[in-house]
Parts: structure tokens; sequence; C-alpha cells
């Protein structure tokens, strides 16, 4: 009997060691890692850069608390600065510690400006913004909150489909006490739906008009899963406050909070903290990681394998049309919208050995690690098509 609480559907495999796209299982099989702790590890398993990072870190300092000055992570966030739209960080350990320190800001930002009224969060329904008492309200999902209450207050929400061109209802939905509004730029746990460019630059243009602030939410489409270190950069916008974790710590637990200096600047001595947050090792593995996505071509060979992936993809689709609904996503943020529910469908990519996780919407969640080899998805492709010539039988 399992000591663990049972808030988890776990599978019942256990693997003793990973290397790169792929998984060794205790019981002797070899798995090809799709689900990559859940866009997690941006660069695949037993990344040899990543182990000497963590190793020499190790023999120097693991922790010394954010009373000290802590230069592995004033390099980190310069170089997250450097590249995007943020001019200031603050690193935490989670995605839902970085989401719950979007609205934190947010509000204190108003607070500050004499608005402390202005502090309601306007969300997706059924978005996802992580597990803590603010985020699952922020995501107004109903399976989520069950039995969590008292409700929590201070979030509105509008429907995915009402992102059409124009949004009538997203205007009605920003009142005067409206601080932000914080989106996922592809809804992950949702069923991988990136919201058009079109529409991003709509939200964009209604906060600027409004004066109120735009949090995107990168945790699981940002450093580089999307093919551009930001999924919002397709866009050519720029956010005031974005969240991010998953995949900056290629496996070592990272969160961070970017924004802009304007919305940085309330956060003085005493507003917001964390013990843990912002390490020396888990800096120094942020960094390893940025070492890699900052290479000259990364990112452009993570676009040019998923545009071959989500082509392939797209064939086996046009070939098993009752079986593949839709291939969704950006870069290598892949979702299969199934007709039926996926659960045996993910089961029979087990029996094959490609490990693959669900999303909502009869979803089927395809997260390679960002260095995967062209072979890897073709053996991938393989696997997928021979499922769907098992279910079209
Ligand atoms: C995973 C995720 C979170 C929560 O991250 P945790 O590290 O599990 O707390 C928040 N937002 C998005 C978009 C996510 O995918």
């Amino acid at each position: 009997m399992s000591a663990l609480a049972k808030n988890y559907n776990r599978r019942k495999i256990a693997f003793k060691r990973g290397k790169g796209s792929f998984l060794y299982s205790t019981n002797g099989k070899k798995y090809l890692d799709f689900v990559q702790g859940i866009a997690v590890n941006s660069l695949g398993h037993a990344n040899p850069k990543l182990i000497r990072a963590i190793q020499n870190q190790s023999r120097k300092i693991w922790h010394v608390s954010n009373a000290f000055l802590i230069p592995e992570g004033e390099r980190l966030a310069k170089r997250l600065t450097n590249k995007t739209f943020a001019e200031n960080v603050i690193f935490q350990n989670s995605g839902a510690e970085a989401t719950e320190a979007a609205i934190k800001v947010a509000r204190r930002y108003f607070y500050v400006k004499g608005k402390p009224k202005k502090n309601k969060i306007l969300c997706i329904k059924n978005s996802f913004h992580g597990r803590t008492i603010a985020a699952i309200y922020a995501s107004g999902s109903k399976k989520m909150t069950e039995g969590f209450g008292p409700k929590v207050t201070g979030f509105d929400h509008i429907e995915f489909k009402d992102f059409k061109p124009r949004f009538p209802n997203l205007k009605n939905k920003i009142k005067k006490n409206t601080a932000a509004i914080m989106v996922e730029t592809v809804m992950g746990e949702g069923g991988i739906k990136p919201i058009p460019v079109k529409c991003l630059k709509y939200l964009r243009k209604i906060c600027n008009k409004k004066k109120i602030l735009l949090i995107l939410d990168e945790v699981q489409c940002g450093i580089g899963r999307s093919g551009k270190f930001f999924a919002y950069e397709y866009a050519n916008i720029k956010p005031d406050i974005v969240p991010i974790a998953k995949g900056l710590g290629g496996g070592f637990p990272i969160g961070a909070l970017l924004m802009t200096k304007k919305v940085a600047s309330s956060m003085v001595p005493g507003t917001h903290g964390s013990t843990f947050g912002g390490n020396p090792l888990a800096m120094s593995v942020g960094n390893a990681v940025l070492d890699e996505i900052f290479k000259i071509g990364f990112l452009k060979n993570v676009q040019k394998i998923s545009k071959y992936f989500h082509l392939e993809l797209n064939k086996i689709k046009n070939d098993y049309p009752h079986v593949i609904k839709e291939v969704r996503g950006l870069g290598l943020l892949i979702g299969l919208k199934l007709f039926n529910n996926q659960n045996k469908f993910i089961k029979k990519l087990e029996d094959n050995k490609l490990l693959t996780i669900k999303a909502a919407e009869n979803v089927v969640r395809i997260l390679p690690p960002l260095n995967v080899k062209k072979s890897e998805i073709n053996l991938a492709l393989k696997i997928i098509k021979k499922v769907c010539r098992d279910f079209n039988t």
C-alpha cells in the first residue's frame, strides 16, 4: 500500500533512468518520452550540460536566502530581461507561485497609484494557472474549485469562444475595477489552444485603451516551447507581466515573474518574498538551460522540426479522419484532438512505447524535448500511425 495520498491518477510505470528523449523503466522497457515531465525537461533527460551545471554549483553553494545578493540570480534575471520585454524579475519555485505573484503585482500597481479598488483580474473560464487557492479561482473551473470554498473573489471570466475578432463580450467584461487581463498565450491543460495572433493584438490594444495590465501566462508555452522564446512574440506585442516556470529549469523547480519596470516599481521591500525562490542551485541550472536555448539557431531548429512534425501529423489526420479531429498547438506544444475520449489512445501509444499525456477536450498532448531529433519524431509518427490504424478497425 502506498503511503502517498491519492490525488494523482498515476500510471503503473516507474523509471530507473532517462537519456535525452528516452526513458528506461524499472521493468526493462524503453520508452520514447514525449511528456518530458509535462513540458519541463526542455533539454531532455540527463543532459550533460545541466548535470555539469548542477554538480559544479552543488559543490559551492546551494542556498543562502534572499537576505543576501545572489550573483547567479542576477545573471539569470539580466539574461531574461535582455532577451524580452521585461525589465525586472522576481524568482519563485513553481508556476502557480509565479501566477500568484503576477496577480499580486497587478493589484499592487494600482494600489500604489491610489486606486486600491481596481483589483479584479479578468481570466478565461476553464483556463489553468496552477493549484493554489487563488489560482484555482482564477481558472474559474468547477472541477478545480469544487470543495475548496469559500470562493476567492477578485476574478471575472470570459469564455474562450468569445475570443473571436472584435470580442463583443470582452469589452463588456472590462469594468472600472478591472486591473488586468490574464490569459495563457497557449491554453495548455485546457486543450492546447493558442490564442490567435489577431486576438492577442486586440488584447494589447484594449489593455492600452483601458489603461489596464496584460498578463500572459507562459508557464507552459514559454522558454522556446512554441518555437519562439515566448509564444506572444508571434503576435509582435509586449505584455506587462509574464509568469514562467516549467521549461526554465529543465527539470529543476524554478518559477519566475517577468515584468516591466513600471509595474515592478510598486514591489518595494516587504511586499513579496519566497524562502527558496531564486536560490543559487536553481539559478545555475536556469542559466545552463538558457545557454542552450539562446544558442544561435536553437529556436530556428525548434520551428523547423515542429513544422515537419505538424505537417506529418496532419497527414496522419487526413488518413484517419474518423480518429483525429484536429492537430493543434504551436511549436513543440502539440495537441491531437480526437473524436472520442483520449485515454485508450494514450494507453495504446504507451503500449507501443510512446509516452504522451492528456489535456482537456479529448486532446492527446505531445511534448518532446526542444532538442528532439528528427529520427525520434519519425519514430513517434510511426507509432501514432500504427495506433490510428488499430483504432480505425
Ligand atoms: C503548469 C502550469 C501552471 C502551474 O505550474 P505549477 O508549477 O504546477 O504550479 C500555471 N500556468 C500554466 C499555464 C501551466 O501550464
